[in-house]
């Protein structure tokens, strides 16, 4: 019965469906090293396994693959953008930053996005389709395989809500982290929601080491109602709850996103309320510069107000970075390049 790839699937899955193939569980622990250990792409070349097997799950089986469709590296800071093709032709896009500690890869969990923040590209064309627990690891490995080297931290903020496709996520998260497979830290994986509370919650129970990211954008309700549809079904008090919860559980520092626009959300009292909002809260603050879209009319806020933003939180002790722009020339912000070769519709 071909369905599930196999490929996306974990290494207790896989030793099942190896039985339910006829085989011996132990053979999944050799298709998944294939997989994940080795990077392979091609079942044919796994040579541990008989010929007569591989020809037996090239039949019967489902292995993902996706391609690069075009490859855009910036001159300014050497972020790679990497457009990929899906089997069904659908277009994702990842990007490769390197920093002084590393490589880190942005990779997408949907295609395209439901959550409708006015500012972001990823959701003008509303949400095509959850990407699959292997569509997202070959982001990493096709990456991988590109620049012949392994990279050391992920962080899911691609295109996509990753609570929103919450099953896969978290089977890719599970996977990446293998010893048995790819084997790169949950302290390396940073993982950005847009603050769907109650799977939050749900994420908490896992007690995973990742982190968490929360896009904030807002310590105002009203405000954030504006550019983020989902602030109308979930309050920030009650976000901020959630956070406080998920810290007691998981004994996680959260980290918060802010996008600063200017005029809409870069004041003094925007600071100040932000400060009382993590009061007592183990977290960290990363302020992002607005990359502007075109669908969007918001500027980026001046760089002696992202300084003086700063400072407000500074003064209160609050942990807070700017973080710095990446790869601009080539669009490297949520879901614009994607769109700029899809075109508008
Ligand atoms: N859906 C998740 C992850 C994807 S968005 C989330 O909302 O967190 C990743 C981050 O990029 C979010 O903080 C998002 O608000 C931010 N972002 C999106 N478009 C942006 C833009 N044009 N300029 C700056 N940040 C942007």
């Amino acid at each position: 019965m071909k369905n599930k790839e196999i490929n996306g699937m974990r290494l207790e899955e896989l030793k099942e469906y190896m039985s339910e193939l006829g085989e011996q569980a132990f053979r999944g622990e050799q298709v998944f090293n294939f997989f994940h250990a080795n990077r392979g792409v091609n079942i044919e070349d796994a040579n541990t396994l008989s010929k007569k097997l591989r020809e037996k799950i090239i039949k019967e089986s489902n292995i993902n693959k996706i391609k690069i469709y075009k490859k855009y590296e910036s001159k300014i800071d050497n972020t790679k953008k990497y457009l990929f093709q899906l089997e069904d032709e659908n277009i994702i896009e990842s990007v490769l930053m390197e920093y002084k500690h590393g490589r880190s890869v942005c990779i997408s969990t949907q295609v395209g996005c439901k959550m409708g923040c006015s500012f972001c590209a990823s959701t003008k064309g509303g949400l095509i389709r959850d990407l699959t627990t292997a569509e997202m690891l070959n982001q990493v490995y096709e990456i991988e395989r590109d620049i012949n080297s392994e990279i050391s931290n992920i962080v899911l903020m691609g295109s996509g809500e990753p609570l929103d496709n919450y099953e896969e996520t978290l089977n890719f998260i599970k996977i990446i982290t293998d010893e048995k497979g790819h084997n790169l830290s949950m302290r390396n994986i940073t993982l950005s929601t847009c603050g769907v509370v109650p799977m939050i919650d749900k994420l908490a129970e896992e007690e995973l080491s990742i982190t968490l990211a929360i896009s904030l954008h807002s310590a105002f309700d009203e405000k954030r109602q504006e550019i983020m549809p989902i602030a109308k079904k979930y309050s920030i008090d009650e976000l901020i709850q959630a956070c406080r919860r998920y810290v007691e559980k998981t004994g996680r520092r959260i980290t918060f996103e802010y996008t600063l626009i200017e005029g809409v959300n870069d004041s003094v009292e925007d600071a100040e309320k932000l400060s009382e909002l993590f009061k007592g809260l183990n977290m960290h603050l990363n302020l992002i510069p607005l990359n502007p879209i075109k669908e969007y009319n918001g500027e980026v806020a001046s760089i002696r107000n992202i300084e003086k933003f700063k400072k407000i939180l500074d003064n209160k002790n609050i942990r807070t970075t700017i973080r710095r722009e990446m790869g601009q020339d080539i669009s490297a912000s949520c879901g614009q390049l994607r769109r700029s070769v899809l075109g508008d519709n």
